[in-house]
């Protein structure tokens, strides 16, 4: 087995609110960052030059605000894994498909691309492997995961296990935002400075629109729920009513995170 590095992160970035709120976690947190952006079909190819213009800036901003721990610009990578599209069907990729709206009783919702984050995940580590890099950083989250069960926290951990019996590594696979929801990943945006970048540069929307998006998208919806909840919370601390109390001692619980 090879000797940990422990300076260097990568992180799967795909431009949206949480990866790259993981993306200046990593910045925080590492002596140097290497991001990884997938391309798989996705209808909005938007999506990818936006991943490249916040990792391009990245470094800088994290500098001027002090939270840049190794001082250096992110390395952004771009990597094509559009066979996943070829696959299955599914409304993210596959544009005659009709948007599910709500997750379905049966199952997760046709936004699910099956085995997306399992080939992701592992496209990563080989990556990583080459470039003799061990700490892998992913923004996904059990706690408003959408009914995608590749976003659970059980199946990320089985995964990094069977990364280092597969390939004799000492992966870790780094979920900062597992068990948050988006209100407090605001929050965490919010500490590292970057809530504004975040709120108008990256896309999640599921109809190409950057920043606060279409509004009415699933992704949407949990993105700007999540930050009204936060920004309530916000003001209300600063008008010193009872959800400023509720904001402190949530910021208390994130801040541990
Ligand atoms: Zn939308």
């Amino acid at each position: 087995m090879r000797p940990m590095n422990k300076e260097t992160a990568l992180v799967i970035f795909s431009g949206g609110q949480d990866s790259t709120t993981c993306l200046f976690w990593a910045l925080k947190h590492f002596q140097k960052v290497v991001a990884l952006t997938f391309t798989y079909g996705q209808k909005h190819v938007l999506e990818v030059k936006m991943a490249e213009k916040i990792a391009a800036k990245a470094g800088e901003v994290a500098r001027k605000n002090g939270l840049n721990c190794g001082g250096g610009d992110v390395e952004w990578h771009q990597m094509d894994v559009s066979f996943i599209s070829q696959l299955s069907h599914n409304s993210l990729t596959d544009s005659s498909i009709e948007m599910d709206q709500e997750k379905p009783a049966e199952g997760p919702p046709n936004t699910f691309v099956p085995g997306r984050n399992l080939f992701f995940i592992s496209v990563a580590a080989v990556f990583a492997r080459e470039r003799g890099i061990n700490h892998l950083v992913t923004g996904v989250s059990q706690t408003d995961y959408s009914g995608y069960p590749d976003c659970r926290d059980a199946f990320i951990k089985a995964l990094n296990v069977s990364l280092n019996l597969g390939m004799d590594e000492q992966f870790v696979v780094h979920t900062p935002l597992m068990w948050i929801d988006k209100a407090q990943t605001w929050a965490k945006a919010d500490r590292l400075g970057v809530l504004e970048l975040i709120r108008h540069e990256t896309l999640t929307c599921y109809n190409g629109i950057p920043g606060d998006g279409c509004g009415e998208c699933p992704a949407c919806k949990l993105r700007r729920a999540g930050l009204e909840e936060y920004l309530g919370f916000t003001r209300d601390a600063s008008s010193k009513k009872e959800g400023g109390e509720k904001f402190e001692q949530r910021k208390i619980q994130t801040l541990k995170s």
